[in-house]
């Protein structure tokens, strides 16, 4: 018999719960060795697969999987303008991280099949929990999109989104055709944090979950930050190390804090 109900909403809410754990364990890992892709990239790790293809495979779980609910589930609360907006915003981050970020890559470096499965799983595993709590469970008052709960979150969604695209459309832009070096990030956020793509998105999933009010996406929400924030850490410790003139009141993660 398939799990709906009282039974599926304990299964998503332990799945959050897990999500939490997992960000923070890998955050923990993280600290010892560097998330073994893009700079930090090792054979170690699996053979290594071209950048463009892997990105596209492995985020495309998080944008199928969501529409597939949302289409499939009966009596869907997705039929809801609360919920159907709710889903659309996370539909869209995996419709440019899915089909527009690979195309725009300029000579990524290759990603270890380990980091490419562990991605993969990720997208399955979050595709659901969002696209099942939103497409199914959550329940939002009608006037949901004129409180300030849904403006506050939806505003932080779209300026962390906007920030994101930004910052990766300047580390792209560091690489000529066929380089595959690394420069120092210079312009828009960069000039307060090293990790600024990783600030944007973070900044992004945090809004979000303010606009959904889920158990699910502040999960999201924070193991995106355990696991950008470790990320964030290793970019700057590694800037500091490969470049003398790096700047020195650049933080790390969040403009002026830290
Ligand atoms: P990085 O900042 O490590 O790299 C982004 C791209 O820019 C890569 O193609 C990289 O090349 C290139 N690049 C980075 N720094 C430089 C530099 N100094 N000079 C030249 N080129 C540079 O980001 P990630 O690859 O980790 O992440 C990409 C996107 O995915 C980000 O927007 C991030 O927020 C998102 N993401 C989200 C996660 C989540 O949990 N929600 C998890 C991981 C990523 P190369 O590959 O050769 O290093």
């Amino acid at each position: 018999q398939r799990l709906s109900g009282p039974a599926e909403q304990r299964l998503l809410e332990l799945l959050s719960y897990g999500l939490v754990v997992l960000g923070a364990a890998s955050a923990l890992l993280l600290c010892f060795i560097p998330m073994p892709y893009g700079r930090y990239s090792s054979r170690r790790f699996g053979c290594l697969l071209p950048a463009r293809p892997a990105w596209l495979l492995q985020e495309l779980p998080a944008l199928l999987i969501p529409l597939g609910l949302a289409a499939c589930s009966g009596a869907a609360r997705v039929a809801e303008r609360p919920n159907g907006v709710l889903l659309g915003l996370f539909v869209v981050h995996y419709a440019h991280r899915a089909l527009v970020f690979p195309l725009l890559i300029r000579e990524g470096k290759p990603t270890p099949l380990f980091t490419f499965v562990l991605a993969l799983l990720f997208c399955v595993y979050n595709g659901y929990l969002q696209g099942r709590s939103l497409s199914n469970y959550a329940k939002y008052p009608s006037t949901w999109l004129k409180e300030p709960f849904f403006i506050a979150g939806f505003l932080g969604w779209l300026i962390g989104m906007a920030i994101n695209i930004h910052s990766d459309h300047i580390l792209r832009n560091l690489r000529k055709p066929g380089e595959t070096g690394y420069a120092i990030p210079r312009g828009g956020m960069f000039e307060y944090v090293s990790g600024a793509n990783f600030f944007g998105e973070i900044l992004e999933w945090f809004g979000f979950a303010i606009a959904c009010c889920t158990i699910q996406s502040l999960a999201f929400a924070l193991c995106t930050l355990f696991i950008l924030g470790s990320r964030a850490k290793q970019h700057h410790q590694w800037y500091l190390e490969k470049f003398e003139d790096y700047p020195k009141s650049r933080k790390i993660l969040i403009p002026f804090v830290y």
